[in-house]
């Protein structure tokens, strides 16, 4: 029986039996799950380390290679504001349970670590950082949306819209009968598909929106052959909370690329 200290983000916790739970916790190299033994209980003292958006630290114990048991441990910080926003919630989520589809690396836990702090905060850009790990997921699985020119016929200019059954941007001759994006809307996707890990303050995250979200959450189920159940939970909550166009950028002006190619 070996044991060790665990460090990492709660992802999800299962209920296992009436009295048990299955934790799982994104640590910076890789997802573990944690057998919580006990932890249904009102007096269980590791009862408050298995909530989703909370960063631990955690004893455990190991034998062989079999599942993690957790012994004790400690909250190092707690996103709990999450749970006071319905679309907060319903975004995190989600993105937590695409998360548990993919591999965990460094710059992936940097960025999921950035929006609960921006969640707690309530920065006004949490929802481009909710985009910002979505779009890392993508390009981890290999599925990443074209977003440098016309994903049909590759051109660059007369981009209009970004579909998902294309995978990429459109341009006003492939994109005939869809409806058009703003010109704002198709720049800062493509400004979250580009940027690379570790430049993300080069890039404006503010302005996106909930359907921007969706549309990466779905992208994800999309081509990962994944169905989330965060994903229905985030279109119902989108239906309380109806949002306007995303701006009056004249639809058919070209995706600014200009300053877009530096990153
Ligand atoms: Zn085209």
């Amino acid at each position: 029986m070996s044991r060790q200290m665990l460090r990492g983000l709660v992802l999800e916790t299962r209920d296992h039996g009436e009295r048990d739970a299955v934790v799982t916790i994104a640590l910076r190299e890789e997802l573990v799950r944690v057998f919580a033994r006990g932890v249904q209980r009102e007096t269980s003292k590791n009862r408050r380390l298995c909530l989703p958006f909370e960063e631990v630290e955690i004893e455990t114990e190991q034998s062989g290679t079999g599942m993690f048991r957790l012994i004790h441990g400690s909250l190092v910080a707690e996103y709990s504001r999450i749970g006071e926003d319905l679309r907060m919630q319903a975004v995190c989520l989600a993105v937590n349970e695409a998360i548990l589809h993919a591999q965990m690396h460094p710059a992936l836990y940097e960025r999921l670590e950035q929006l609960w702090k921006s969640c707690e905060a309530r920065d006004a850009d949490w929802m481009g950082r909710a985009a910002l790990v979505m779009t890392m997921l993508l390009r981890q699985e290999g599925i990443s949306p074209q977003v440098d020119g016309c994903a049909i016929c590759g051109s660059v200019s007369d981009i209009c819209t970004m579909d998902v059954d294309n995978a990429g941007f459109l341009c006003v001759r492939h994109g005939k009968g869809r409806s058009r994006w703003p010109a704002d809307r198709l720049r800062r996707m493509r400004h979250a598909v580009k940027v690379p890990a570790g430049q993300e303050a080069a890039v404006s995250l503010t302005g996106f929106t909930l359907e921007d979200i969706r549309f990466l959450v779905h992208w994800f189920s999309r081509y990962s052959h994944t169905s989330l159940a965060g994903e229905r939970f985030l279109d119902s909550v989108a239906r309380l909370y109806p949002e306007n166009g995303s701006g009056t950028a004249d639809p058919l002006k070209v995706p600014d690329t200009d300053d877009t190619d530096s990153i």
